[in-house]
């Protein structure tokens, strides 16, 4: 990261990654579909630019705000939430810049407890750590959360105290007022237009991508991306060409599989979900391309829109 992407863009850029942590059921994903403004995450397993899966992102003025998946906190069943989980938590957060702690206002159970210990390893020490009390609205006696923020106070040194619902738009406003003190100035990570309006070519790459890594397993290199040859618009039709881009020869062979039959489950699979996403039918060629060398070309890798 030498240099913005754009050379107009609003400066001094802000960029920095945010994990959304919490028990089952506090509104986590309700909260992330507020903040990424759409009703889908994507995940692209094997993001570039760190060892986090995307979860979500938004660009607001100067600030592109990253939200990553923290593993460890995924589970829905807290019985998972023990000792042996706690390696994988501290590391998954270790290069985050802020960590929204999501709770219930007015409520803070063995879960929740659970949860936060988590987060006071000693390797997050001085990580900030953001009190996120959410669903707000539901509380009926308001009266009772001043005392209750205060027992949270002597629970954690919280870096902040923001009382709120994900429901409600003005105070997911706030909530990107709070957390943009916490992300370092530096140049953003992604290109601004694919991620604020989540264009649809954007969509089609990323979901091409994740079927590719999912399905391929850890065998594929880092550097093997998608791009979109061809995105047409006929009715409720939807021509797309993707290339598979990859290093080496051996590599276009995993993509492809024995007899093809990879790639075609690659290509199905990815077409049936950007239908149900664009809701519209999905006519989708999948190419697969060697490109030797290409990771090492900055310009290119660029063009790609990664960085
Ligand atoms: P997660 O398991 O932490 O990801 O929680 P979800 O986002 O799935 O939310 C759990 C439930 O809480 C859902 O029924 C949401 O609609 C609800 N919920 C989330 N945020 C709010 C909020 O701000 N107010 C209210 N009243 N309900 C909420």
């Amino acid at each position: 990261m030498n240099s913005p992407i754009e050379a107009d863009a609003p400066s001094p850029q802000r960029c920095g990654l945010i994990a959304i942590v919490g028990r089952p059921n506090v509104g986590k994903s309700t909260l992330l579909n507020a903040l990424v403004g759409q009703k889908i995450s994507i995940t692209s397993r094997k993001a570039q630019t760190t060892r986090h899966r995307i979860t979500g992102m938004r660009t607001l003025g100067a600030t592109q705000f990253v939200f990553v998946d923290t593993p460890g906190f995924q589970t829905q069943r807290s019985s998972a939430l023990n000792r042996n989980l706690n390696k994988t938590v501290v590391a998954s957060l270790g290069d985050v810049d802020v960590v929204l702690f999501v709770v219930e206002a007015g409520r803070f159970g063995l879960d929740d407890a659970k949860v936060l210990a988590l987060l006071q390893g000693e390797h997050l020490k001085d990580k900030p750590v953001l009190l996120v009390a959410n669903k707000l609205d539901a509380v009926k006696r308001r009266n009772d959360m001043l005392p209750w923020l205060r027992g949270m106070q002597d629970r954690h040194a919280f870096a902040e105290y923001v009382p709120m619902s994900s429901k409600r738009e003005a105070d997911v406003q706030r909530l990107f007022g709070i957390v943009e003190k916490y992300l370092p100035e530096q140049p953003w990570l992604y290109d601004e237009e694919a991620l604020t309006d989540r264009s649809d070519r954007f969509l089609a790459s990323e979901i091409v991508r994740e079927k590719l890594f999912r399905l391929t397993g850890d065998e594929l290199p880092y550097s093997c991306t998608v791009v979109i040859d061809k995105y047409e618009e006929e009715g409720n039709l939807r021509r797309i060409g993707a290339s598979i881009v990859v290093e080496r020869d051996a590599h276009k062979g995993m993509v492809i599989g024995e007899g093809g039959e990879r790639l075609k489950r690659i290509g199905s699979e990815s077409r049936q979900e950007l239908e149900k996403l664009l809701g519209a039918k999905v006519f989708l060629e999948l190419w697969v391309k060697v490109r030797s060398g290409w990771a090492d070309d900055e310009a290119h890798l660029r063009s790609y829109g990664y960085e």
